[in-house]
């Protein structure tokens, strides 16, 4: 490659950035779709950084408050007894979802884990868990026991009963009513679509949900599974009446940066109950070092609402590129959004292949692997997955995947930041046309 030695400003600026791309594989036609595309997304792309200005001033605020100091970033070992920086991190999420307290930690090991010990620490046998917007995420099933499993909710005798979505994505609020018994004791409502094809449910919708819930039955516990939601809009569940929220740290509020880890924020009693089962009976929030883990955890904070942004930035560029090109996008390119994913359908297998393959070529890590489909533990179907991440299954990296069966969709998320996103979104839009799935203007 040529060593370019001229400053690069203006026109001359554009011209360089079109050789980048072209330097790494994207083509003069397709580099000029998207950004045809891109012309039409400056309004949109304006209010997604007012939204992340917004809430990077509100982590600020949350910092300073909780006084946030340099001796917060050194962990302690050991059984972790006054960790001052784990401590003050938890202060901050509390400040930051306005709860009254909050569990964070790196022994919460991922998101279906927070989940788990919400629920298992928060309902007693004899009690029932009610979910009013449909089937929970997969790995959900398992905890809730809706599929036999070792440990779960129904073995403890926690029973279950769901109220799907009507067929608009409305709720059925005569089934809710009806639904809501002397047996329920907590209600989990699932703020992202996950990798279903309902809509994703804005704060304000879920606003509605829980003071219909409240109306009704005041002393029932409404936990909101906020993963991919976090700082997509200005307010959180939290805002609107949720008791805990809960999400992974390898998600939106970890930034990109967080290794591992998951956060539940929210009434102090829900939270206490959640410490008493990650920990002990008596030993609560008490104990559970915080390692090395802190620095990652409060700069990755401090990053999350600009990371969110990225990510949103490329979901809505991918949902507009490729409903231009004639496909299935959901949420569509000019929907309000309420989560960072993106599904495409394509109806092709040969097209989500292409697809996940282009995110894997254009990633920081591990750009040289080739993804294929292959079947994996929980799936009814071959899945294809692309990451190349720095954090082992970070989904705010960008990544994608799509399972092996009708409607061959994929769903895509992520992009630490918006120029890789874009690239990653090029790059799959670069592969289709290379294997002739697209034609037209390329
Ligand atoms: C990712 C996700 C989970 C589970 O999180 P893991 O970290 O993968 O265990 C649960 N619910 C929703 C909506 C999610 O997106």
């Amino acid at each position: 490659m040529k060593r370019e030695t001229k400053v690069h400003t203006g026109e001359g600026l554009q011209e360089a950035l079109r050789g980048q791309y072209l330097n790494l594989g994207i083509s003069k036609p397709v580099y000029a779709f998207g950004e045809e595309v891109l012309a039409q997304l400056k309004n949109r792309f304006a209010e997604i950084d007012a939204v992340a200005e917004y809430n990077q001033l509100k982590v600020v605020k949350a910092m300073q408050e909780a006084k946030v100091s340099e001796a917060c970033l050194y962990g302690t070992t050991g059984y972790g007894y006054n960790d001052l920086g784990r401590e003050t991190l938890e202060r901050v999420y509390a400040q930051v979802f306005h709860t009254e307290d909050a569990l964070v930690r790196p022994q919460i090991t991922c998101g279906t884990h927070a989940l788990a010990l919400a629920l298992m620490s928060n309902l007693r046998p004899g009690d029932e868990l009610l979910s009013p917007v449909g089937k929970p995420y997969d790995t959900l099933e398992e905890v809730i026991g809706m599929r036999p499993s070792r440990g779960s909710l129904r073995e403890y005798g926690i029973s279950y009963r769901q109220v799907d979505l009507l067929a608009d994505g409305g709720f059925d609020w005569p089934a809710i009513e009806a639904a809501l018994n002397a047996k329920t004791r907590l209600v989990t409502i699932q703020r992202s679509k996950g990798y279903q094809t309902r809509p994703t449910l804005s704060v304000e919708r879920i606003g509605e949900l829980i003071a219909f819930i409240r109306a009704r039955r005041p002393d029932v516990i409404c936990m909101v599974d906020n993963c991919y939601g976090e700082f997509v809009e200005t307010l959180e569940p939290s805002d609107v009446g949720a008791d805990m929220v809960v999400g992974s740290l390898i998600k939106n509020p970890g930034g990109g940066l967080a290794p591992i880890g998951g956060y539940i924020a929210g009434k102090k009693e829900c939270v206490e109950n959640a410490a008493f089962r990650l920990t002990s009976p008596g030993l609560g929030k008490e104990v559970g070092a915080s390692l090395t883990a802190l620095p990652a955890f409060y700069q990755g904070l401090f990053l999350a609402p600009t990371v969110t942004a990225g990510a949103l930035k490329g979901a809505v560029f991918a949902a507009s590129l490729y409903e231009k090109l004639g496909f299935d996008v959901i949420p569509g390119g000019s929907e309000r959004r309420h989560d960072i994913i993106q599904a495409v359908r394509f109806g092709n297998p040969d097209m989500v292949i292409a697809f996940c393959q282009g995110i894997q070529a254009a990633a920081p890590v591990d750009s040289f692997v080739t993804p294929q489909p292959w079947d994996m533990p929980g799936y009814d179907s071959p899945v294809i997955m692309a990451a190349g991440a720095f954090i082992s299954g970070s989904s705010i990296e960008l990544s994608a995947d799509g399972p092996m069966k009708p409607p061959y969709a994929v769903y895509f998320q992520g992009g630490l930041t918006w120029q890789h996103a874009k690239f990653g979104i090029l790059k799959t839009l670069q592969n289709l046309v290379e294997k002739g799935l697209v034609k037209g203007v390329f």
